[in-house]
């Protein structure tokens, strides 16, 4: 089925919507996006995402394409005209072009590309892969210096997705001088003797959507969280483990570089804290 897109103020079909080719997020991933996730016809976590997208575009000194209430209208127009129950919604902000190929920023009054469309993921909440966990690998960390800025700089994640498949695994952890930064496309946490250990938020990993929301609701639910720097090898030992995403929301870990944890089955911290965090995100959706 074509789905409906937006582009740059428009609802066209996928196969007529167009960027130009001297774009620079096309030329120079200079560009900026951001994933929310849709549940029962409706957005998790909006304000999150659109709160990022506002530091995302400021830390690169890029013009914010619309306000936010037009980009939760455009959101929720994408999400109908395409019957969207359960999914996401991609959207991505680049510098726009001025014509040509340049380092040099386009002029203040380039206008910024904005393009959204929708992902159908029925089956989205009740995944097959939560159930059964995913296997990790560890792949060392040679991103850019400022992870904490959502851009499409996509390759080295992908490559490192690539790597984890390869291997016979789901997806690889980043390591960096000696320690874990995150998920190729999540954070990451371990479980020991009931304490949820997790790296502190630098430039060194995405300040996750998800990551904040569980962090909030395990303090909630009185479990102990501790954010600090850790090695594989201490996850290795784990009783459990799992990595968060807005794709992906609570996803348990059952193997880091072929050690198996616990007994190899999703640990009760990571289900506790999927069905908690898929029940107060429904709850609050819009
Ligand atoms: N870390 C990286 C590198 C990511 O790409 C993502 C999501 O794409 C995350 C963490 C998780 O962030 P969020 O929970 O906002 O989806």
């Amino acid at each position: 089925m074509t789905r409906t897109v937006y582009v740059n103020g428009e609802y066209l079909p996928e196969t007529e919507a167009t960027v130009s080719i001297f774009d620079r997020g096309f030329l120079m991933a200079d560009a900026v996006y951001e994933v929310t996730s849709v549940l029962g016809g409706k957005l998790i976590d909006f304000d999150g995402h659109a709160v990022r997208l506002k530091r995302s575009l400021d830390e690169l000194d890029m013009a914010e394409p619309c306000t936010k209430d037009e980009l939760l209208e455009i959101h929720r127009k994408l999400v109908e005209l395409n019957g969207i129950e359960e999914g996401m919604v991609y959207l991505q902000v680049t510098r726009g072009s001025d014509g040509d190929r340049d380092f040099v920023f386009p002029s203040d009054d380039t206008k910024p590309t904005l393009v959204l469309f929708t992902q159908n993921k029925p089956g989205l909440a009740n995944s097959p892969a939560a159930q059964k966990g995913i296997r990790v690998i560890s792949i060392d960390d040679i991103r850019w210096g400022r992870r904490d800025i959502k851009t499409t700089q996509l390759l080295y994640p992908s490559l490192g997705k690539m790597m984890a498949k390869k291997a016979g695994a789901d997806d690889a952890w980043m390591t960096e001088d000696g320690y874990v930064t995150e998920g190729t496309s999540n954070n990451a946490y371990f479980v020991k003797n009931g304490k949820i250990v997790t790296r502190p938020l630098s430039n060194d990993i995405l300040h996750g959507i998800t990551r904040k929301a569980v962090l909030r609701m395990a303090a909630e639910a009185q479990m102990v969280v501790e954010e600090r720097l850790f090695t594989i090898d201490e996850a290795k030992e784990a009783d459990e483990a799992f990595v968060t995403s807005a794709s992906t929301f609570v996803m348990p870990v059952v193997e880091i570089d072929g050690a198996q944890l616990g007994d190899g089955a999703p640990g009760p911290i990571a289900k506790r804290l999927r069905e908690i965090y898929l029940e107060e995100s429904l709850k609050a959706a819009v």
